[in-house]
């Protein structure tokens, strides 16, 4: 169910032009407007999810195939470790305005393409 005023469910309608990554049925893929790093990437749920702290039980399954997009993601984009562990890319759910949530419809950052420090600020 979309949200008339949600700015990533008017993304996924194409109301609001996006850089698609991918797309399936439950889930749409595309480059942040203003990366933090090389690569920078959302994965976001079709259906409108305000955020980690509104999810439920029905969502388990929705939000592990993120995980998965993001990582298959991650593979075509060159940033998965190699076998010495180098190389890499963080996923990251922002959840509440203290964690730096300025959107509020569910989305996995996928970013990579530079070393990063830790612990975030
Ligand atoms: O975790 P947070 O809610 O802060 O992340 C929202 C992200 O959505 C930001 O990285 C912002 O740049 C991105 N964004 C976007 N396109 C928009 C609005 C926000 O990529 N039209």
């Amino acid at each position: 169910m979309e949200h008339e005023s949600c700015i990533f469910c008017k993304i996924v309608k194409g109301e609001i032009p996006s850089k698609k990554v991918y797309e399936d049925e439950s889930v749409y893929a595309f480059h942040d407007i203003n990366p933090v790093a090389p690569v920078h990437i959302l994965i976001i749920p079709k259906k409108h999810i305000f955020g980690i702290q509104e999810l439920e039980e029905r969502d388990e399954c929705l939000v592990g195939h993120m995980f998965y997009v993001a990582k298959k993601i991650a593979q075509e984009q060159g940033l998965a470790p190699d076998e010495s562990l180098n190389g890499g890319y963080r996923l990251v759910f922002n959840v509440g305005k203290d964690a730096g949530q300025s959107v509020f419809h569910l989305h996995l950052h996928l970013i990579g393409g530079r070393a990063m420090g830790w612990p975030p600020g």
